[in-house]
């Protein structure tokens, strides 16, 4: 590391809080290292209440850019210059991009993600039927991706808790932008016959809620009897690397079990070629520090 900063370094960051636990400042530095970049990467952790002091900091730093963790997506895609059409319909931003002529670009990298973490195990979405669980902020980024992405029908579903208003204004967002979708409704998870007649009809079932995560790695967000050899299933969650729902889904032979794990790679590796311009590694990304 010290060979490679220099008085020309540029520097990139994350901000959120917490951030000490992330993966990305070692996988940015890596792939900068890797690429012969001039670049580092660093994490602040900023409250969401100083979220408009670290961006005013970063202009006068001149960044090259920046990631944002909770809680401070939502504040900063109020602040920057311009949103991505994708950050703009989720309300939220995970990157910014600083421009040359120093004005910010915010973009949502977490949908691209998902659909390239799919993609990566022989799943495409364009002209294809969704089941989505979950109406928080992954939800909601994939939600958004998958209809920018040309799917014919998102059928959302989750539990009647705080986030299902959220669902509701996602489903009236993507009608208004995205009128050349078919079909795009929120249901009640708890809503046994409906959710299994949307399961049975659907091509791909994605699990964007916290069921199945530690500490609640033995909870399936559906029943495992909806799942079938014809269904290729996501799961959101990483931790653990293997969701229940996913062992269910390879026990059960469907044609794609997808586990969270990619959707963070990819997300990541997204957000590293908007700053840079270039392919992260992401292969070695993969084995070095999320296997
Ligand atoms: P969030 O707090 O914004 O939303 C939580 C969602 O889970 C809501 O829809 C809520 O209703 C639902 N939920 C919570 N407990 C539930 C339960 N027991 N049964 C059914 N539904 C339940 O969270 P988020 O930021 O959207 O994160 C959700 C999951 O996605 C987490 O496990 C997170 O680690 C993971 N995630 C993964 C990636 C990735 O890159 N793979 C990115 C973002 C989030």
């Amino acid at each position: 590391m010290e060979q490679r900063i220099n008085g020309h370094t540029r520097l990139y960051a994350l901000i959120g809080s917490p951030v000490g636990h992330s993966g990305s400042p070692a996988m940015y530095n890596y792939s900068f290292a890797k690429l012969g970049l001039d670049c580092a990467y660093l994490a602040f952790d900023i409250p969401v209440e100083k979220t408009k002091d670290a961006i005013d900091a970063f202009r006068t730093l001149n960044v090259g850019g920046f990631n944002i963790t909770m809680p401070d997506k939502t504040e900063t895609a109020r602040l920057v210059d311009r949103l991505s059409p994708a950050a703009e319909l989720v309300g939220a931003c995970n990157t910014v991009v600083v421009e040359d002529d120093g004005t910010m670009t915010g973009h949502m990298t977490d949908g691209v993600g998902f659909v390239r973490n799919l993609k990566e195990h022989g799943v495409e979405i364009k002209g294809q039927k969704i089941v989505l669980l979950g109406t928080g902020g992954a939800a909601t980024a994939i939600a958004v991706q998958a209809a920018l992405d040309g799917v014919d029908e998102i059928a959302i579903f989750n539990r009647k808790d705080e986030f299902y208003a959220n669902g509701e204004k996602t489903v009236e967002k993507i009608r208004n932008a995205v009128p050349g979708i078919k079909s795009v409704s929120i249901n009640d998870l708890d809503d046994m016959d409906t959710l299994k007649s949307a399961v049975d009809r659907c091509d791909i079932l994605v699990n964007a809620t916290r069921a199945g995560m530690s500490p609640m790695e033995d909870v399936m967000p559906v029943p495992e009897e909806l799942l079938r050899p014809e269904l290729a299933v996501a799961d959101v969650v990483y931790n653990p690397r293997e969701t229940l729902l996913i062992r269910k889904a390879k026990e059960k032979g469907c044609r794609a079990a997808v586990p969270g794990i990619g959707m963070l790679l990819w997300q990541g590796a997204a957000a590293f070629e908007l700053f840079t311009g270039q392919d992260m590694p992401a292969q070695e990304v993969m084995e070095k520090f999320f296997s």
